[in-house]
């Protein structure tokens, strides 16, 4: 039988066991499942299977895993690596609506949740209660944790409080086959066992596809203050970034964007930034009133000793809201300005950063494309936007981020900070991992998913593991 009518078959399976409505077939309908927000080209599903509770997910890995169907998970389809494309056909598996917050436990600081919750929609339930879920990726009003959790997302706090992983303690999960599975743990502690929740973490749904979720949560800061360092160079605003944190400073958020980044912005109007800035620093500072004050003084100093020539504190909490409105739709802005557009998220040590914007900005102009790059500066990470408007260079782009892979890791940093390799990044894995890692984590997928079904071509490459 051919793969698209065994796909159909098992899907028509699945809807027996969970009802009809829940599996969709109509060309229409599930071509709105084929892509997401990365480059990568979308695939068409044969079916997609919108699970509305757990025992829907173990029906569905089940039926697939029976009929040798390859099934790839999904969150909101947001993603940058083209992780939730279903690149092998078969079946989608969305779980946007296995959705409910289950409880936020305020005496020991966790919530437990499941995966197709909005991101937004936590940090507002868990700060009504006076708590608070650091992970902020831009995306935050439209990404779902269960995606979140799948890439190890990041975001802008990430500096101060970390990425995803470290508010993961445990989750439930069910592998390919149906086999329910608990990891982890619902207290602070605990070393049982290999960490197969950090294994989890970051898995890009080729290990198991999570249903719920229990999630660290902190005391919710009881200030945030913002402010706007403006830079005439981008290797400058770099520069302020190290400058900041050999201070001693840990900023809640340290964002550079550069002129191509600021040029977007102004196009959209949003954010009045001063026509004198070239590139910018978000900066923002949180914790107890008094030394927020004091700790943003103190970057403020550090970003005038590298050259700021200006620093605007945001006085108003409408001018904090605009900015960071700005900034999070940034990348659908810098899209709007051209035709194409192909978004890197490579990390380098903090210090390499002017460097690496430096050095960005030469590959690009080597190929005849625009360059923007802005991100999580504090952490390293940027995200590297090569921009063009004419067709005839795409062979240039594809050489153009073969370069900037290359000096990623030749600079010692890695491919991806948050957006995961997925499809997108999977060609350049051996630039940074030896065979024998790569194998030996083709070897960890084969346990969990030994007939390669399971978001098959991701992270390994399409000859990888599970292709099929
Ligand atoms: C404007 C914009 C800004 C962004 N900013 C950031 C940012 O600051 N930081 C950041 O880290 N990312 C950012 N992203 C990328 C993206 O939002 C994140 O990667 C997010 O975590 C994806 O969540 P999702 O629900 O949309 O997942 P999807 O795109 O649906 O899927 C992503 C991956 O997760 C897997 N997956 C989804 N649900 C499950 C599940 N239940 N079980 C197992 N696997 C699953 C999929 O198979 C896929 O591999 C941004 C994206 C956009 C468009």
């Amino acid at each position: 039988m051919l793969r698209r009518e065994r796909a159909l078959v098992a899907a028509a399976e699945i809807g027996r066991r969970i009802g009809p409505s829940r599996v969709l077939t109509d060309e229409e309908l599930v071509a709105s499942y084929a892509g997401d927000e990365s480059e990568v080209p979308p695939v068409i599903p044969a079916a997609v299977v919108r699970a509305e509770t757990s025992d829907d997910v173990v029906a569905t890995l089940e039926v697939a895993s029976q009929h040798e169907v390859p099934v790839t998970p999904r969150g909101a389809g947001t993603g940058k690596s083209g992780g939730a494309i279903p690149d092998h056909g078969g079946l989608v598996l969305a779980t946007q609506r296995i959705a409910r917050l289950k409880q936020i436990d305020r005496a020991n600081r966790i919530a437990i949740v499941e995966p197709g919750m909005i991101t937004g929609e936590l940090h507002a339930a868990v700060e009504a209660e006076g708590l608070f879920y650091p992970p902020d990726p831009n995306s935050l009003e439209s990404c779902a944790l269960g995606g979140n959790v799948a890439e190890n997302a990041g975001g802008p706090r990430a500096f101060k409080y970390g990425v995803t992983r470290e508010y993961v303690l445990g989750l439930e999960a069910v592998l390919m086959g149906g086999q329910r599975l608990s990891v982890g743990r619902r207290t602070v502690k605990g070393v049982t066992g290999y960490d197969l929740t950090a294994l989890f973490v970051g898995s890009e749904g080729t290990l198991a596809v999570f249903t719920e979720l229990w999630l660290r949560l902190v005391p919710r800061p009881p200030r945030t203050a913002t402010a706007l360092a403006l830079f005439s160079d981008a290797a400058a605003a770099g520069r302020a970034v190290a400058a900041i944190v050999a201070a001693g400073l840990t900023p809640s958020v340290l964002e550079l964007l550069d002129e191509e980044s600021l040029a977007a912005i102004r196009a959209r109007g949003a954010v009045p930034v001063p026509a004198r800035a070239t590139a910018l620093l978000l900066i923002e500072v949180d914790g107890e009133a008094e030394l927020v004050e004091l700790e943003l003084e103190r970057a403020a100093e550090a970003c005038e000793a590298a050259g700021a020539v200006e620093v605007l504190v945001a006085q108003e909490a409408s001018q904090r809201r605009a900015l960071w409105a700005a900034r999070r739709e940034l990348s659908r802005s810098l899209k709007a300005a051209h035709l194409h557009k192909i978004a890197e998220d490579i990390v380098v040590p903090r210090t390499a950063v002017p460097e690496m914007i430096a050095r960005t900005r030469e590959i690009g102009r080597a190929h005849g494309l625009v360059v923007a790059t802005y991100g999580h500066a504090g952490d390293g990470n940027l995200h590297s936007n090569f921009l063009w408007d004419d067709p005839s260079l795409s062979p240039e782009v594809e050489r153009a981020v073969e370069e900037l892979m290359r000096l990623a890791v030749e600079m010692g940093g890695t491919l991806s900070g948050e957006h995961g390799i997925g499809l997108q990044k999977a060609p350049f894995l051996a630039y940074e991992q030896s065979p024998q890692l790569i194998d030996l984590q083709r070897q960890v997928k084969a346990v969990f998913d030994p007939k390669g079904l399971l978001n098959p071509g991701k992270i390994f490459g399409r000859s990888g593991h599970g292709a099929c």
